[in-house]
């Protein structure tokens, strides 16, 4: 430029514009990179764990959820604004880089953005930092006037982290002014001096700007063009290393973040990577106890948290008012880490995380208990941070050290000896399927050497035992007897699936009720395995390893149903409108949404509403397993929040496909006071109920015995 000084030929407090901004180039990368390098000291130190595999998927999901921003949209206001901001960050981050290198060598010109590629770039950059700013301007007005309830801080977390988002958001939208405030001034000047103007995109930040400064004189121009590129410069090397202490981190760490996310989601993680089970008396202690004891990936979550809050948005736990909120698990992490791990000092560690908040302890064990698994947090979770594996390797810590609550040292005792949490006698597991009306009609065999079938129905404890329950796996037995399927059960040698026991950090128990199973499943010669137990399912799926095929009921019956096997009579009471509960480890833990709504929809007459949260967001009914024996502190009940939902819904009776949310939601339905006003019904026993027998009146004579086996059952109990 002819008229105005370059930044390099600048000469301001006695020292040329090269030397100065060099200087700042060099401090500011020099201290960006020391921080990072402090920050990893940590992750040097923690656990193991396997994510250099599958570079392609691990590439894939990128593109998805960091370039693609795949997530964000399910907040739509907050989403948008995210894209637009990522997006603007994306197009500048050429632009600012070449700003940078402006300072030091004028005429450098970005490879393949010189001539026309390089005005149409300005051109879309001028605009993207116009789209910036005005973004970062919402974002303080949401922040300060609106106040979504998501981001703010319950006094038992802490302090708000309003002036600290604030703080970062004004940096940020400095940052825009200043570039555009430099590319303003230049073009003023060019056509001040009668020279060739450079293009500003019309009516962005920098054309604006450009206008505003069309009668400055040049020595003043002059001013504003220093200005503009000093503040630029101070300004993004303040970010780049102020970054590193808050939850702006997000921006350096999300990339490798998702890119080392958890491929096989649905697969709790071992105890010790790399160690196997064979091996795990050589681990010296199980779980996480220490801050050091997690993963370098679990701390990379901790760095890599946008404190969106979506995560405990969704949280049943945190909306019941349970002393749990996932966002903060992270939060609280993250702090400890840059407390114990500072910047500049010495690292601490070894207090136990959990704990009294007197002795440095972070979490509380009622916090760690009150979590379901139900996995709603990581199914928001933007940036793929992971919840459960943690939880339960917090559980695994507080286990290890005897630290289990009284109420579910009954049911563990038993599940140890009897193979169930109820301590019922194992030979009177099959009593459900031997009552003998019941076996008239719906003979179920027990599978043995001398008795096979094709198809293993894994029962599982809960519906094996609970005289309720036993009526889901009678409705079962019926539909696989209908349908003609060679099945058996496993009866008095069939133990606890364990899934509950090992999400409760007890794996030691669930590896020997596991491998009681698997031999018992390989004994029985079964090739497929059927439950209608959707934590059964995902324990025989996800848990165990060399498993026949297994499918829950409810595909077994939407399958039936699409070949003709299985026909319904029409509804008969006009008033019914059904809601489909998703349960967790049907729906979010195995995308298994279509099915049971696809058989709902196949029966005549049946109307059917949809929750506002269903599917992947649907609401935990409160827990299965051995959460039925752990009451944590709570406002309210999850299920009776359900219920409701259903009730606001319009519906008058839930259906669901598993027997702990039927447990939990029937208990509900009494709480919140709608008993006569709203019933619930299994999957597999509505099916049972409307299936179109080739015997006219059929369907009310087994609906009727069905009753009496409950009663002839647990009478026998
Ligand atoms: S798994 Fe469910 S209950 Fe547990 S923290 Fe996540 S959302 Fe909350
Ligand atoms: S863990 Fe994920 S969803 Fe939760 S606050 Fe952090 S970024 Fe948001």
């Amino acid at each position: 430029m002819v008229d105005i000084q370059s930044p390099p030929q600048m000469t301001p407090w006695l020292v040329a514009g090269r030397t100065l901004f060099l200087t700042i180039h060099l401090l500011g990368v020099l201290l960006f990179a020391y921080i990072v390098a402090m920050r990893l000291v940590p992750l040097v130190r923690a656990q193991r764990d396997f994510r250099f595999d599958h570079p392609l998927a691990r590439l894939e999901r990128v593109l998805k959820f960091w370039l693609g921003q795949w997530k964000h949209p399910r907040y739509k206001f907050a989403g948008t604004l995210h894209i637009f901001i990522f997006a603007g960050f994306i197009l500048l981050a050429i632009r600012a880089f070449s700003v940078l290198i402006v300072g030091v060598s004028y005429n450098f010109v970005m490879p393949g953005l010189a001539g026309r590629t390089g005005a149409a770039y300005d051109i879309v950059t001028d605009y993207a930092a116009t789209i910036v700013f005005l973004c970062m301007v919402i974002a303080v007005i949401r922040r300060l006037v609106f106040k979504p309830a998501r981001y703010a801080v319950p006094a038992k977390f802490g302090k708000a982290h309003t002036a600290d988002a604030i703080f970062l958001l004004s940096l940020i939208a400095i940052l825009m002014v200043a570039d555009s405030l430099f590319a303003a001034a230049k073009a003023a000047t060019q056509s001040h001096a009668g020279h060739s103007v450079e293009t500003l995109a019309a009516f962005s930040l920098p054309w604006m700007l450009q206008k505003a400064l069309a009668s400055t004189s040049l020595p003043a121009l002059g001013k504003f063009y220093f200005a503009g590129y000093l503040v630029h410069e101070i300004t993004f090397y303040f970010l780049l290393c102020y970054r590193p202490f808050g939850i702006q981190f997000h921006v350096e760490t999300s990339l490798f973040n998702i890119y080392f996310a958890k491929l096989d989601r649905e697969i709790l993680k071992p105890v010790r990577y790399g160690v196997s089970d064979e091996h795990l008396d050589q681990v010296k202690s199980f779980g996480v106890k220490t801050f050091e004891d997690f993963t370098w990936k679990h701390m990379l979550d901790f760095y890599s948290c946008a404190d969106c809050g979506r995560c405990s948005d969704n949280c049943p736990a945190n909306a019941v008012g349970r002393p749990l909120s996932p966002r903060f698990i992270t939060i609280k992490a993250r702090d400890y880490s840059f407390h114990h791990y500072p910047v500049f000092g010495h690292a601490s560690n070894g207090t136990p995380l959990i704990g009294s908040k007197e002795s440095g302890s972070i979490y509380s064990a009622d916090e760690i208990w009150s979590c379901t698994t139900c996995g709603a947090c990581e199914e928001e979770c933007p940036l793929l941070v992971e919840y459960i594996d943690k939880i339960v390797d917090l559980r695994r810590g507080m286990v290890d050290d005897g630290n289990v609550p009284q109420s579910l040292q009954k049911p563990l005792k038993a599940l140890e000896s009897r193979g169930n949490p109820y301590g019922k006698m194992e030979k009177k597991k099959a009593d459900w399927a031997n009552a003998k009306d019941f076996q008239q009609i719906c003979p179920v065999k027990i599978l043995g050497k001398s008795n096979g079938a094709d198809t293993l129905y894994f029962v599982d404890s809960i519906t094996s035992y609970d005289d309720r329950m036993q009526s889901i796996g009678r409705a079962t037995a019926k539909i696989l007897n209908h349908v003609g399927e060679n099945f058996g059960i496993l009866g008095a040698v069939e133990r606890d699936s364990g899934h509950e026991v090992r999400r409760f950090g007890e794996e030691t128990l669930f590896m020997a009720l596991r491998d009681h199973n698997v031999e018992a499943i390989k004994a029985s010669g079964a090739r497929r395995i059927v439950t209608a137990d959707p934590h059964a399912y995902n324990a025989l799926k996800h848990d165990y390893k060399d498993m026949p095929p297994v499918e829950h009921i409810s595909q077994v019956i939407a399958r039936e149903v699409k070949a003709g096997k299985i026909n319904f009579n029409p509804i008969e009471n006009e008033n019914s409108v059904y809601a489909y509960h998703d349960p967790c480890y049907l729906g979010r833990h195995n995308q298994i949404y279509d099915d049971p709504r696809d058989v709902l929809d196949a029966i005549p007459g049946l109307k059917r509403v949809e929750m506002t949260r269903s599917r992947d967001r649907s609401f935990c009914c409160g827990g299965g397993g051995l959460m039925l024996f752990y009451e944590p502190k709570e406002d309210q009940r999850m299920g009776v929040k359900r219920v409701q939902m259903a009730a606001e819904a319009g519906a008058n009776v839930m259906v669901t496909a598993c027997p702990f949310c039927m447990v939990n939601i029937e208990d509900a339905i009494k709480v919140a006071g709608l008993e006569g006003k709203m019933t619930a019904i299994d999957l597999a026993e509505l099916v049972d109920q409307q299936i179109a027998r080739e015997c006219p009146g059929a369907k009310e004579e087994s609906a009727l015995e069905s009753k009496e086996y409950v009663v002839a059952s647990s009478s026998t109990q």
